[in-house]
């Protein structure tokens, strides 16, 4: 008898440990995944009613690799990015930096989200 599995996620999330599986999936791509371009840090100033509140974050809190050749997820936007191509590593931070992101990076601004009438202005370092 044939038991036959259907997995209803399209993708699965990979470690650092499956560097196995992380061979066979970015196999023959010009940029491979490298999990230390997770580990850049990038920081957010946002300024709220003439407050300013910086936040560093590591990419790595966002953003994992999955078994899609040359894609990465961000788990925050639940968006893939393709890094295979062109930018490489900095592809994951040009999604940071992108408005996408910056949408979803705001409810872990308290001044945003505790803020009515706020003239806002965002700068990426
Ligand atoms: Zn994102």
């Amino acid at each position: 008898m044939n038991i036959q599995l259907n997995f209803v996620t399209e993708y699965r999330i990979l470690s650092k440990v499956d560097e196995t599986r992380m061979s066979e999936v970015d196999r023959g791509l010009k940029n491979k995944f490298i999990w230390s371009w997770t580990e850049k840090e990038i920081t957010v100033s946002v300024v709220v009613n003439n407050n300013t509140s910086e936040r560093t974050f590591i990419l790595s809190e966002f953003i994992t690799k999955v078994d899609i050749p040359g894609k990465a997820l961000c788990t925050l936007c639940q968006s893939l990015i393709t890094y295979s191509s062109k930018g490489g590593g900095g592809s994951l931070m040009e999604h940071c930096k992108s408005k996408k992101h910056f949408e979803k990076m705001k409810p872990l601004f308290w001044e945003i989200s505790h803020s009515h009438n706020l003239s806002m202005s965002l700068t990426f370092w």
